[in-house]
């Protein structure tokens, strides 16, 4: 709860815009611009050595499209550019709004209590906060998520390194889980929205997870990211955590035996 509490969220931009003026940009040398930034990067990150720090730094530019946990700071940051469709849109219903960037929001949280972050204590220190106990199931319930992605294959003997994408499946699964506690908890008091399409405000929130998630990626990059990559594919990014969830055989009216439904000996739940 002290960790919780202590989250400090980044939204948008930061308070003090840096000043890129020394990095000379050209229209037609993209290595060269490329160079450009990267060193930009490096000599910013120097000018930091032998200062205060400054806990206003972002990682990210404003226009990336991604976010991060931070466990040092015990921060979540979300740039500007995450912040547009299909991430979040002002116009959307809210059923996609939580099922997209409310399940990011959801897995940066998570990322602060994942097999990494769990590791930092409320301050960002790098100690054992944990009782034996507690830490002893936390190890469990994550060997079951590990154990999970194991058995994920993109062609005939190449699987994921359970371990690899371990926390980035904890915070999926933590996050699919808070996002949808915070989307019904976001109906309670009001008229129950409309279906659309024929699907549920429950089956939206899914699908808006599936439909971000998912990616079209060559075969040749999967196997990079098998080796090398702490992401699962989008594939099963979305299928390894909707199928931990009883929320989502419930929202589908999935039978027991379905694929995506995981045998109740099977299914993981790490928070
Ligand atoms: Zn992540």
């Amino acid at each position: 709860m002290a960790k919780i509490a202590t989250f400090n969220p980044k939204i948008g931009y930061p308070d003090k815009w840096k000043d890129y003026s020394k990095v000379a940009i050209r229209r037609e040398a993209f290595f060269e611009d490329y160079l450009a930034a990267r060193r930009f990067v490096v000599e910013d990150d120097h000018g930091t050595i032998g200062k205060p720090v400054d806990r206003s730094r972002w990682d990210m530019t404003p226009p990336t499209s991604n976010a991060y946990y931070n466990p040092l700071w015990n921060e979540i940051v979300f740039p500007a550019g995450i912040l547009q469709p299909p991430g979040f849109d002002n116009h959307a219903i809210d059923a996609v709004n939580y099922g997209s960037i409310g399940v990011a929001i959801g897995h940066e949280i998570s990322h602060g209590f994942d097999d990494q972050g769990a590791k930092f204590d409320y301050l960002g220190r790098l100690r054992n906060w944990w009782t034996d106990n507690d830490l002893k199931q936390f190890q469990e319930r994550g060997a079951c998520v590990a154990d999970q992605f194991e058995h994920y294959f993109i062609e005939p003997g190449v699987h994921h390194n359970g371990k690899l994408v371990l926390g980035e499946s904890i915070g999926d699964l933590g996050g699919a889980k808070l996002a949808y506690m915070a989307f019904e908890k976001s109906l309670e008091g009001k008229p129950r929205p409309p279906d659309v399409d024929g699907f549920t405000p429950e089956q939206q929130f899914f699908i808006a997870w599936a439909q971000w998630r998912g990616d079209a990626i060559r075969i040749e990059e999967q196997r990079v990211m098998m080796l090398a990559d702490p992401h699962p594919t989008g594939k099963f990014r979305v299928i390894g955590p909707l199928s931990n969830l009883p929320e989502f055989q419930q929202a589908f009216s999935c039978k027991a035996e379905s694929r995506m439904v995981r045998p109740a000996d099977k299914r993981c739940e790490v928070w």
